[in-house]
């Protein structure tokens, strides 16, 4: 039996494990060999000829199309469902046909609500900011609801005319400026949707120890929709997390009754007892505040569209796109993509100057998934090793003072040496 499966909440992953992977269109073909062989090395080194994973090659994008005439067949999505844990690289968006992006189908039809982005700095990276270490946090976006739910109307269409008059007639809004000429879009924010998610980032906070947990809203705008967000996942830390974290309003409500001294001392005493503390902040003032004052933010709950934003500009504050990794997660059935969060590179295909980072930081989040910890420090040590002596591909070894360029492969050779 090769296949993980999911048993009381917990995953049960076999020592020899089969793990479908998409190979990805573009430099998908460099990293996707180079990241595999990095990742078997490692679980060689870690348990010996006890662990190792089957790659089995799922076809997803452009390869898919070309080989079978479908973008995502079936079998591919029979395979994620089979085997629970998967990877893929990048695929390309195909243009009309009726598949808005691979990457939303794959994430829709597993429902994986969670997409994780951990942050992190690795010495030797050249960074726009003056603090990088300060950046240690892992981004919790809902990934299946909010404006990305694809429900809205082109202007000029009846369809918008319709909607137009629904507004108008049902609902009596008069606050659309441009009637004629507006387009719509509707924004869906649930209860369920916000507290899996909320769940899952302090459920990851409380198993990682990290201190804090923030939703991240723009509910001073949108009262319903990111304001229902913030007080719906502060109402699930109390009810559901009440001796494990201490909210913020918990402390304005001592505040108010007992006064600020009173509501510091209790704060100070949940950090130092090892609850998690659950605050807000408002997306935009978020934003500032992560080149400010990194430090204060840990874990980060929030919506669809912040989280995009929120991602790609942590991302860059360490280093950018090449390096940072993802996973889409449902944490009920135990299904889980992780994958490069770049694209398809087409520029830079095919001329072994990509850089791995992204898939391969992707393959440690997996291997932590699977709890074969092990391996994935090793590989995250060899990468520390190897970008604190300013090896590195180009993209990242051209900023470094003592950079040394490195192509795809002599990169993933070289983490390999450092393992
Ligand atoms: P891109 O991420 O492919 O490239 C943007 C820029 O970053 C390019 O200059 C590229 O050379 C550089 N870059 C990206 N990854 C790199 C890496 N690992 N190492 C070094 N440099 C790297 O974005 P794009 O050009 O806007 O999109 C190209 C295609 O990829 C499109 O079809 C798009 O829809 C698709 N796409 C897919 C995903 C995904 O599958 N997750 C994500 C984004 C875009």
């Amino acid at each position: 039996m090769n296949k993980i499966t999911k048993q009381n909440d917990h995953l049960i992953v076999p020592d020899k494990v089969t793990i479908p992977f998409i190979e990805g269109d573009g430099v998908g073909a460099e990293i996707t060999p180079v990241s595999q062989k990095i990742v078997n090395a490692a679980i060689e080194k870690a348990y010996g000829s006890r662990r190792s994973i089957e790659w089995k090659e799922v076809l997803a994008g452009e390869k898919a199309f070309n080989q079978t005439g479908s973008w995502l067949p079936d079998e591919t999505m029979d395979a994620f469902r089979e085997y629970i844990v998967g990877i893929k690289g990048p695929l390309t968006t195909p243009i009309g046909g009726g598949i808005r992006s691979l990457n939303v189908a794959l994430r829709q039809t597993l429902d994986l609500y969670v997409c994780l982005r951990p942050v992190r700095w690795f010495k030797g990276v050249v960074s726009p900011v003056r603090e990088p270490q300060k950046v240690d946090m892992y981004v919790f976006r809902e990934n299946t609801e909010d404006i990305y739910a694809g429900i809205e109307w082109q202007q000029g269409t009846p369809e918008a005319a319709k909607f137009l008059r629904f507004l108008t007639e049902e609902m009596g809004v008069t606050k659309v400026r441009f009637p004629e000429t507006s387009s719509f879009g509707v924004k869906p924010v649930s209860v369920e949707g916000t507290e899996r998610l909320v769940r899952a980032a302090i459920e990851f906070a409380l198993t990682n120890q990290l201190p804090s947990v923030t939703l991240v809203h723009k509910g001073n705008i949108m009262k319903f929709t990111e304001g229902g967000f913030k007080l719906w996942g502060y109402a699930l830390a109390e009810r559901e997390f009440g001796n494990k974290t201490f909210t913020w309003p918990q402390y304005e409500k001592i505040k108010k009754e007992k006064g600020e001294a009173e509501a510091a001392k209790a704060l100070a005493e949940a950090s130092a007892t090892g609850k998690v503390i659950i605050k807000d902040v408002i997306a935009d003032a978020f934003l500032q505040n992560t080149l400010l004052i990194p430090e204060e933010y840990s874990v980060i709950a929030t919506l669809n569209l912040n989280g995009d934003y929120i991602s790609d500009q942590l991302a860059a504050m360490v280093g950018g796109i090449g390096i940072a990794p993802g996973a889409n997660i449902n944490y009920n059935s135990g299904y889980a993509i992780f994958e490069a969060t770049h694209g398809t590179a087409p520029n830079i295909a095919g001329k072994n100057i990509v850089n791995p980072s992204s898939l391969l930081l992707s393959s440690v989040m997996m291997l932590e998934y699977m709890g074969w910890n092990e391996a994935a420090n090793l590989i995250t040590a060899a990468m520390e090793k190897a970008f604190s002596k300013g090896e590195a591909t180009n993209d990242l070894a051209r900023f470094m003072p003592e950079g040394k360029s490195l192509g795809t492969k002599e990169f993933g050779d070289c983490i390999i040496s450092l393992l």
